[in-house]
């Protein structure tokens, strides 16, 4: 394969990104050019679905904030979206660069709609830990059916929750969960779990089929006892009553979720009790935070790339692009726009060298490689939902994963996270402040992403904490994160 066999979007990338033209140069020509087709794909999508019809979804979801357009996710389906976490033995499309292509999938749809974008990125988020935590018993039936759906166009999708009504900050790291007024609970009987209380913001929690959710098993001892748990939509007492009226990224729902005596069975713990805070959370906040940094890059570059618009276009004889203080302004937005690209970039590729190789492990390609039926077989199947199941499952990521690795990339992550969303709500702040008064269109794009930058300094963790995180982790010390260690619950130091 050469170089030009990338078209246009592997031009643009290799440009934009030079690290990745050195990884093709090297030889990963292979995963390389999955990235591209990624990023092509995602390049349809904003040509033809997001830009034709964002700012009327914005709209129209102001207005009405229960209104949910399908149409986003059944376009995922088409481009295949909806399965990029999903190992590729399984028929998804999660490779070498796994992190990395969603990272760029997000930059990508973001530059078009981070409302629809968030949509489908929240599934991704509510795959994750179903993927992390080894719950192998599980993959071949839900990520099966995601993958199926995702074929025959009826999206099955996914969401994540671990954010309580009077919980928010404290939820994101142990120092602080440890003191948290928690309002959910899960208490032990027979044969599994019953859940009692709310979870609230949840994107994508009122769609989800399947649904992440931690709770402590003693709210007077959330850190020990915080455990992670898989629900499912129709499990008797589990609802989603509503939805926020949210300030940006409104195609996507943040949702409250509730609990009412929701009886969860034991097969449907992820990782064992005890660990959803040390194993589940930090493990998952470590994946996920470098992508946000990417969803901030991309609703930058949508207002950048309506500002230059505007300042191309002529009005009263002249234009913007004329003046020397707009051609600074844009070389200023462009650095930052790159500066983002390395932070979340350098993430990505720290996440894809970790989980890389617990993919290509001998053992994790010979068991994924077995037909589905074998794996799905009552007697496995009880096996991988097994204590010793999942241990096994955990031994062969501690082989390959250092606990040192993973809180190295927290740190990367939480670095890339609050970078990029202040970077991306300086851009578009500057921005509007030049365009002034204007009632042009292009100035309803960069309104809209002024209102859906402010989102990434909140999700997966605000700023503030994020900045924590890295004192925490490189100057102090104090925060390490465990990869999931057979039969070992939660320890956090
Ligand atoms: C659009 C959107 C989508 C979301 N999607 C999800 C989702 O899918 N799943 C999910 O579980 N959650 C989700 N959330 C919730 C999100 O993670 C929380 O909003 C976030 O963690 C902040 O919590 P909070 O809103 O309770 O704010 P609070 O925790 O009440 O914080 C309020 C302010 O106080 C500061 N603060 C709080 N504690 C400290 C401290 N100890 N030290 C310094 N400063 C502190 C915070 O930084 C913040 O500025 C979403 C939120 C939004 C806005």
């Amino acid at each position: 394969m050469f170089h030009k066999d990338l078209g246009e979007t592997g031009k643009r990338l290799f440009r934009d990104f030079p690290v990745l033209r050195m990884l093709w140069e090297s030889g990963r020509k292979k995963g390389i050019a999955e990235l591209v087709e990624t990023v092509r794909r995602a390049e349809e999508f904003k040509r033809n679905y997001a830009l034709p019809y964002a700012l009327e979804l914005d709209k129209r979801m102001e207005e009405e904030p229960e209104y949910f357009d399908w149409e986003i996710m059944r376009q995922a389906c088409r481009y295949r979206f909806l399965s990029i976490f999903i190992p590729k033995q399984l028929g998804g499309s999660a490779g070498e660069f796994m992190v990395t292509n969603t990272s760029l999938l997000m930059d990508e749809l973001c530059s078009g709609c981070s409302g629809m974008a968030l949509a489908i990125g929240a599934h991704s988020l509510g795959v994750a830990p179903l993927v992390t935590s080894g719950a192998m018993g599980h993959w071949d039936r839900i990520l099966g059916e995601i993958v199926e759906g995702e074929r025959k166009m009826e999206p099955v999708t996914m969401a994540y929750a671990i954010t309580e009504p009077s919980a928010g900050t404290d939820v994101e790291e142990p120092e602080f969960l440890e003191v948290a007024k928690l309002s959910l609970e899960a208490r032990k009987v027979q044969g599994g779990y019953v859940l009692n209380g709310r979870k609230c913001f949840i994107s994508g929690g009122s769609e989800a089929k399947y649904v992440t959710v931690c709770a402590a098993l003693d709210k007077s001892r959330p850190l020990e006892t915080w455990t992670t748990f898989l629900v499912e939509r129709g499990m008797k007492g589990f609802s989603s009553p509503r939805v926020e009226l949210k300030m940006g990224q409104r195609a996507s729902h943040a949702a409250e979720l509730l609990f009412e005596d929701v009886f969860v069975p034991d097969s449907h713990v992820l990782g064992y009790e005890g660990d959803g805070m040390a194993n589940g959370i930090l493990m998952i906040m470590a994946a996920s935070r470098g992508p946000v940094g990417a969803i901030a890059t991309g609703i930058a570059r949508s207002a950048f790339e309506h500002f230059l618009r505007w300042a191309k276009t002529r009005r009263n004889g002249k234009r913007p692009i004329d003046e020397d203080r707009i051609r600074m302004n844009l070389a200023d937005f462009w650095g930052m726009i790159q500066e983002n690209r390395g932070l979340y970039m350098s993430n990505a590729m720290l996440g894809d060298s970790i989980f890389g190789k617990v993919l290509a492990a001998p053992v994790m390609v010979l068991t994924l490689s077995l037909p589905s039926f074998v794996r799905t077989n009552k007697v496995m199947n009880d096996f991988l939902n097994s204590r010793y199941g999942k241990a096994m499952v955990n031994a062969i990521m501690r082989y390959y994963i250092k606990d040192e690795d993973i809180t190295q990339l927290l740190e990367t992550a939480s670095l890339a996270k609050f970078s990029c969303s202040d970077n991306a709500m300086e851009l578009c702040s500057r921005a509007l402040n030049l365009m002034g008064p204007d009632d042009s269109e292009e100035r309803r794009w960069v309104e809209k992403a002024y209102r859906d930058a402010k989102l990434t300094q909140i999700y997966e963790g605000t700023n503030q904490l994020n900045r924590l995180v890295v004192n925490n982790v490189r100057f102090e010390e104090t925060l390490k994160v465990e990869v999931p260690r057979p039969f070992k619950k939660g320890v956090v130091s």
